[in-house]
C-alpha cells in the first residue's frame, strides 16, 4: 500500500504536475532537498515517471525561487515592505471587511487554482459562500476543463467521467481527440503504448490540427481544423447510422433526444462535413467503422476540445458517438475527458467553481444551497450568480471588484486577452497573491503578498483524472514564513469572522488538513460521488480510492447499468448545431494559431524553469508554421517575426514544422512577457466564452505574421 512513511521518513505522496497524478516515494535529504522515484504500488502509474516527475527532487530547495514572509504595499506606486504574519492577517482581514462593507460581498472574488489541494479549495469555498456572503469565486481550472464538465453534466447528468486508466489495457480503439497524451499525460500515453504492443489488433485514431508526438503511434490520422470537431463527430455519426453500425437497443433502453439529433446528422455527409474540418471523408468513413466495430472504444480528450467557444458542443458530439454505440460503462469503453492539473477534479468536487457547491450541488438550485449551509451552520448561501474566471476579471476591469485574491495562479500570464487582465489588476483596491514562487507576473500587481508552501511541503489530497483520490503528504517544512494554503485561509478567515461575524469564527477553527478533509468529505453524502465513508486512516491502510467509495471499495466504472445521472435516468442526445469559433481568420488576419504544451514544461514554469535538463529540450520559444505558409510569407527558418492580432504582438523566431497543416501555426503557452516581448503569447489569444461552460477560447487566435521590426 501506498502509507505514510517509510525509512529515512521517506513518505508516499503524489506529483504536482498533471492530471494523471502519479505516485511518488519522496524521501528529504540533509541539504534541504528531497529525492523521488516512481511509487511502485501506486496505480496510476505503478512505479513510472515521465521527466517532469523524475526532476521533481532538482526543483526543491531553491529557496531564491521562493516567497519566504509576507510583504506589504501601502500605496499603488508604493515599494512593497516586508511585514509579519500578523500584520499581514490584519491588513488582508481589513481590506477584505472594509469591500464588503462599503460595497457588499460581491465587491470580492477569490480566482484559485487546479494546483490547490482539495483542503485548500474546501476552505476558500467556505470562506467564499459561509462567510464573506459571495459566489465570486472561480478557478484557473476555468481554462482548461469546464467544457468538459458541461459536456458530461448535459449529457450523462452529472460531471463524472465514467472510465478509469485500466480501461487502456481492454480497448480494442482509442480514439484521442484534442489531446497530446504524449507531452501531456505521458505516463498515460506509455500505458496505451504498452496496451498496444500487447494487442496488436487495437486501432487508434488521433484528431488534432498538429501531427503531435501522439499521432506518431496512430494507424489513423485525422488532421482536424482549429475548433471543427463537431462537424467531424457528427459526420461520423452518420456514418454510424447510415451502416447500421449503431447499437439500437441501447439507444432505445438507456438514451433520449436521438430522434432529434439524428434528422440534424442529414446534413453531416462525410463529404460535407469534410469541406467544413478539413478531413479527408473517407478517412471519416474508417474513423466511425473502426470506433463503431470495436469491441470497446475509449475516448481521450482535453484542452483541443475545450478550449473553444464551441467546446461544449464538441463535447456532446463525441459524447454522443459512445451512446449511439454502447461504448460507455463496460470495460475499454467510454468518454474519458483527461484533466489538466492535479487537482482539476477536486476542485470540481470542492465546489472551487462559480457555478459548482460542495459535492457536485448546484448553487442555483435553493435546496443544494440550504443542504450546505446546514452543514456550514450558517442561515443561508448568497443565491446571486458568482462571476467565472473571465467574467470576474472584466467586472475588476470596470472597478466592481474591490479586492481580488489569487491564489496558487498566475493570470498576468495564463489568462487570455492579457491587455483587459492587466488593466483590471491595475483597476482592483487590493489585490492579495497567495503564492510559493517569486517568479509570477501577477506579483507585480500584488498589493498584500501572502508566502505559501509548495510540493513537498504540503499535507493534503488530490482527485486525479480516473475520480481517484490519494494522499499529497508534506516531505519538508515549510522555508521560511511560508504557510500551508488552508492554514492562510483560516488565518485570514477568523480575522475577517471576528470583524463581521463573531459568532463564524468557529467555523475556520481546524487542527490539521485531515479534520478538513473530514469535513469535506462529509458533504458529499447520498451525492453521485459519494466518499463520506473515505477517511486519511483509510487511505493511509489501503492507498488510493475511486470515488463512489462504500465504505471499502471505490467504482472503477459508472453507468455499467445504463441507468445515468439524470432525472429521467436516460442519457441525453443534445440537439448540437454547427458553429464556428469565435475568432475568424480574415485577409488580414489569415493564420490559425493554437497554443499547447511543451514535454518538458508546467504552465508559466515556476518549477520546471528550476531544472537545468527540464529546459534542453526546447530551449525558446518559436512559432512553429507550416513551410508553405512560410515561402508564402517570405520568412526564413530562424528568422525574427512578430504575431499580431487586434489584442496584442508578439516577438519571437519562426522555425518550419511540417506536422502542422497549412494555415495553422503553434506557439508553446509556457513562455510570457520577458521572453516574447508585449503581454506573451497570450496578448494574441481571445476571452470569447463558450455559453455554457464559460470556457474562453485559448486554442484559437486569428492572427498575422510578418518580419520582425523591433519596437
Ligand atoms: Fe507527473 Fe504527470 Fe509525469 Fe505522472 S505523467 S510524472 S503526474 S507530470
Amino acid at each position: 500500500m501506498t502509507t505514510a512513511t517509510g525509512h529515512n521518513n521517506t513518505v508516499s505522496s503524489i506529483c504536482c504536475y498533471c492530471g494523471t497524478g502519479c505516485g511518488v516515494r519522496v524521501t528529504p535529504q540533509a541539504n534541504g532537498t528531497v529525492t523521488v522515484i516512481g511509487d511502485e504500488q501506486h496505480p496510476a502509474n505503478f512505479g513510472r515517471l515521465c521527466s517532469k516527475g523524475r526532476t521533481l527532487g532538482e526543483s526543491t530547495g531553491r529557496l531564491s525561487a521562493r516567497l519566504l514572509r509576507p510583504t506589504l504595499r501601502h500605496g499603488k506606486d508604493a515599494l512593497p515592505q516586508p511585514a509579519s504574519w500578523n500584520d499581514a492577517l490584519r491588513m488582508a482581514g481589513s481590506k477584505l471587511s472594509a469591500a464588503i462593507r462599503e460595497h457588499g460581498p460581491d465587491s470580492v472574488a477569490f480566482y484559485l487554482s487546479g494546483q490547490l489541494l482539495t483542503e485548500d479549495y474546501y476552505l476558500f469555498n467556505k470562506l467564499a459562500r459561509g462567510l464573506v456572503g459571495s459566489n465570486n469565486i472561480d478557478t484557473n481550472s476555468r481554462l482548461c476543463m469546464s467544457s468538459a464538465v458541461s459536456g458530461y453534466k448535459q449529457t450523462l447528468g452529472a460531471d463524472a467521467p465514467p472510465a478509469c486508466y485500466e480501461d487502456f489495457d481492454h480497448a480494442g480503439c482509442v480514439f484521442i481527440a484534442g489531446a497530446n497524451m504524449a507531452y501531456a499525460h505521458p505516463v498515460l500515453f506509455r500505458r496505451l503504448e504498452e496496451a498496444k504492443a500487447a494487442n496488436p489488433a487495437m486501432k487508434i485514431i488521433v484528431a488534432d490540427p498538429r501531427r503531435t508526438d501522439t499521432a506518431s503511434i496512430a494507424d489513423l490520422y485525422l488532421p482536424v481544423l482549429p475548433g471543427t470537431d463537431v462537424a467531424l463527430f457528427h459526420a461520423m455519426l452518420n456514418v454510424m447510422i447510415w451502416e447500421e453500425l449503431i447499437d439500437r437497443d441501447y439507444i432505445e433502453q438507456h438514451t433520449e433526444g436521438f430522434a432529434v439529433l439524428r434528422a440534424r446528422l442529414r446534413e453531416f455527409t462525410p463529404r460535407a462535413a469534410s469541406e467544413l474540418c478539413g478531413v479527408h471523408e473517407d478517412d471519416i468513413v474508417t474513423a466511425a467503422r473502426w470506433f463503431a466495430s470495436s469491441p470497446a472504444t475509449l475516448s481521450c480528450y482535453t484542452m483541443g476540445l475545450n478550449q473553444y467557444s464551441n467546446g461544449s458542443d464538441k463535447n456532446a458530439a463525441l459524447i454522443h458517438l459512445h451512446l449511439a454505440t454502447g461504448h460507455i460503462g463496460k470495460p475499454g469503453a467510454g468518454p474519458f475527458s483527461l484533466t489538466g492539473q492535479p487537482n482539476a477534479m477536486g476542485g470540481r468536487e470542492v465546489g472551487g467553481l462559480a457555478t459548482v457547491l460542495p459535492g457536485h450541488r448546484d448553487p442555483a438550485n435553493a435546496a443544494h444551497r440550504a443542504e450546505v449551509a446546514a452543514l456550514w451552520g450558517v442561515p443561508e448561501l448568497p443565491s446571486r450568480p458568482g462571476l467565472t474566471a473571465i467574467e470576474m476579471f472584466e467586472a475588476a476591469a470596470e472597478g466592481r471588484i474591490k479586492v481580488l485574491w489569487i491564489a496558487c495562479t498566475n493570470p498576468a500570464h495564463s489568462l487570455p486577452d492579457q491587455t483587459l487582465v492587466r488593466a483590471a489588476l491595475e483597476k482592483v483596491d487590493c489585490v492579495i497573491v497567495q503564492e510559493a514562487f517569486a517568479g509570477s507576473e501577477t506579483l507585480a500587481y500584488a498589493d498584500i503578498v501572502l508566502p505559501a508552501a509548495t510540493w513537498p511541503e504540503k499535507d493534503g489530497s488530490v482527485t486525479n483524472s480516473e475520480r481517484r483520490i490519494s494522499r499529497v503528504r508534506a516531505a519538508l517544512p515549510p522555508p521560511g514564513q511560508a504557510r500551508a494554503d488552508w492554514r492562510i485561509v483560516a488565518d485570514v478567515a477568523r480575522w475577517l469572522a471576528a470583524d463581521i461575524a463573531p459568532e463564524r469564527v468557529r467555523l475556520f477553527e481546524f487542527t490539521d488538513a485531515g479534520a478538513v478533509f473530514a469535513e469535506h468529505a462529509a458533504t458529499t453524502a447520498g451525492r453521485d460521488l459519494d466518499y463520506s465513508r473515505l477517511s486519511y486512516a483509510i487511505l493511509d491502510t489501503q492507498g488510493p480510492q475511486q470515488w463512489p467509495f462504500d465504505g471499502k471499495v471505490g467504482r472503477k466504472r459508472l453507468y455499467a447499468d445504463g441507468v445515468f445521472a439524470t432525472t429521467s435516468g436516460r442519457a441525453r442526445f443534445l440537439d448540437v448545431g454547427w458553429r464556428l469559433p469565435a475568432d475568424k481568420v480574415s485577409a488580414h488576419f489569415s493564420i490559425r494559431l493554437t497554443t499547447g504544451r511543451l514535454r518538458d514544461h508546467w504552465h508559466s514554469m515556476s518549477r520546471t524553469a528550476l531544472v537545468p535538463g527540464l529546459t534542453r529540450h526546447v530551449e525558446e520559444p518559436l512559432l512553429s508554421m507550416h513551410p508553405r505558409d512560410m515561402q508564402r510569407h517570405r520568412l526564413q527558418d530562424g528568422e525574427l517575426v512578430k504575431v499580431r492580432n487586434k489584442r496584442g504582438a508578439i516577438w519571437l523566431p519562426v522555425e518550419a514544422d511540417d506536422s502542422l497543416r497549412p494555415g495553422v501555426a503553434f506557439i508553446p503557452m509556457h513562455w510570457g512577457a520577458a521572453a516574447l516581448g508585449g503581454q506573451g503569447v497570450n496578448a494574441l489569444t481571445s476571452r470569447a466564452l463558450d455559453p455554457h461552460s464559460k470556457q474562453p477560447e485559448l486554442k484559437l487566435a486569428a492572427v498575422s505574421v510578418e518580419p520582425a521590426r523591433l519596437p
